[in-house]
């Protein structure tokens, strides 16, 4: 691969997690370089962007071009202080596909980490069911109806600081 990929802090590992598509070469819609890792996730409520290379995420080139922002609302911000925390995660790391509207979530005194998408077999295979955390669900709940890819789709984070995983959720 020829495509520079930086490193996301709230994102660590965008293609194993989906994030970024490779493949094939397109054409960035914001510096109008080819690039063979894009991103299709697109930014709010722009309609024009269709593919985006990595840097111009990760420099704020993109959210600053076409005036948008990349996650569509953030969950707990009250627990983030620091402004800069908050710019990096609207404007300067890559969305994820969802539901209902991609929604950030915070703990500790942070943001955290986009890890993937997930269902109870995903996480049954990583060994982190007893640690996990949701704050709507419960264990049993979750066994039944979480499926990766399925009408009640997980989404795995991972808290930078405490390292706790977090589980968002939401249904089609
Ligand atoms: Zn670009
Ligand atoms: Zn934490």
């Amino acid at each position: 691969m020829k495509t520079q990929l930086p490193t996301f802090k709230y994102m660590p590992d965008p293609i194993q997690a989906n994030i970024f598509e490779t493949g094939e070469l397109v054409v960035c819609d914001c510096c109008e370089q080819e690039v063979d890792i894009y991103y299709t996730g697109g930014i709010y409520a722009v309609e024009e962007v269709e593919y985006l290379c990595p840097s111009c995420i990760h420099s704020g080139l993109a959210a600053e071009k076409f005036d948008g922002e990349f996650q569509q609302d953030l969950l707990n911000p009250e627990l983030v202080s620091n402004e800069d925390y908050t710019d990096e995660v609207l404007h300067r790391t890559p969305g994820y596909v969802s539901w209902q509207g991609n929604n950030w979530i915070a703990h500790c005194k942070d943001y955290c980490a986009f890890i993937g998408y997930v269902g109870w077999d995903e996480l049954v295979e990583m060994g982190i069911t007893e640690e996990v955390e949701h704050e709507h669900y419960t264990n049993e709940e979750l066994a039944v109806s979480l499926r990766n890819n399925g009408s009640h789709q997980g989404y795995l984070f991972q808290c930078l600081e405490c390292k706790q995983h977090i589980l968002y959720s939401d249904f089609d």
